[in-house]
């Protein structure tokens, strides 16, 4: 028997990562999103799951599992030199909502994201001057957080669409 070769690394996972800065982290990002894109979920003690609706059918509320809101930016990281889903709580994207009110354009801004020390530390964001397009050259398409959502959640994305109809609110940020 002949020792099997292989030319192309195996793509495992999702088909881009999605980043969950953990303590003491820090990352600088370009931002290919135009919005942060909301969904909700469950935390089960162990990990997430997805909140579907109509809520009286989720899984999650049925349970009585805490329910969360997250928010997904489609970005570049600098220190990876790849596209990557940067996920943030709520209360860092009501921070980024702040500068960048729902309707306005993100694309181009650059963020740095830092989370503190300690496994409950808040997540802050400095929003830095966006690049410009001129200089720089056209920036890729902005991708959609749905395919990789569904493919963590091992779901079917043409079972499981956005549910367009409902606003994600966003909260007030707690000063
Ligand atoms: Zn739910």
């Amino acid at each position: 028997m002949a020792l099997r070769t292989c030319d192309e690394p195996q793509q495992t996972g999702p088909g881009i990562w999605v980043r969950r800065l953990k303590a003491a982290e820090m990352v600088h990002v370009t931002v290919f999103s135009a919005a942060m894109q909301g969904v909700w979920i469950h935390w089960n003690g162990n990990s997430s799951e997805p909140c579907h609706s109509p809520i009286k059918e989720c899984p999650g509320h049925k349970r009585g599992l805490p329910s969360k809101q997250r928010f997904y930016i489609h970005c570049f990281n600098h220190a990876k030199r790849r596209e990557e889903f940067i996920e943030l709580p709520a209360g860092c994207a009501a921070d980024v909502r702040e500068y960048y009110p729902k309707g306005s354009n993100m694309r181009g801004v650059r963020l740095q994201l830092k989370r503190g020390n300690g496994q409950k530390a808040h997540l802050t964001v400095e929003i830095l001057p966006p690049i410009s397009e001129t200089v720089s050259g056209p920036l890729p398409q902005a991708k959609d957080v749905h395919e990789t959502l569904c493919q963590l959640w091992h779901l079917d994305p043409k079972v499981h669409q956005w549910n367009k109809e409902t606003e994600l609110p966003i909260p007030k940020l707690a000063s």
